[in-house]
């Protein structure tokens, strides 16, 4: 599959390049899909409010309940620890593939992203002390 659309927002963030599309290449083929099938999905580079938070998620146009498809990533992710990072892509990508929902159960949309995520392989790392 063709990554490219996904990837070419970090084009100056190489080391975050390479973490977005290894992270899109470990996806299921059903995630896969439905990022790189709808147009209103999207990445996007953030670079307005440096050291606020680490994501963003950007509600798009579109029809309701169709929303929020885009994720925006930090710079400051390109220097982040590895696994960190990829958490961090997985888990906003687990909220744009469930439409900021629930995942089965879990109704919790924080939960539901990380547990998807940790589907996925992309276990929360443990909190820096
Ligand atoms: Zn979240």
């Amino acid at each position: 599959m063709n990554f490219a659309a996904l990837t070419d927002p970090f084009v100056d963030y190489p080391l975050l390049q390479e973490r977005v599309l290894s992270v899109l290449q470990a996806l299921p083929e059903e995630v896969q899909r439905d990022f790189v099938e709808d147009p209103r999905f999207g990445t996007a580079i953030d670079n307005y409010e440096p050291g606020k938070g680490w994501t963003l998620l950007m509600p798009m146009p579109g029809p309701p309940g169709e929303a929020s498809r885009r994720v925006v990533l930090r710079p400051k992710l390109e220097v982040a620890p590895e696994a960190f990072t990829k958490y961090i892509i997985a888990h906003e990508f687990a909220h744009a593939f469930l439409r900021n929902g629930g995942w089965g159960e879990i109704t919790d949309v924080e939960e539901a992203a990380d547990a998807l995520a940790a589907s996925w392989g992309f276990h929360k790392p443990p909190p820096a002390r």
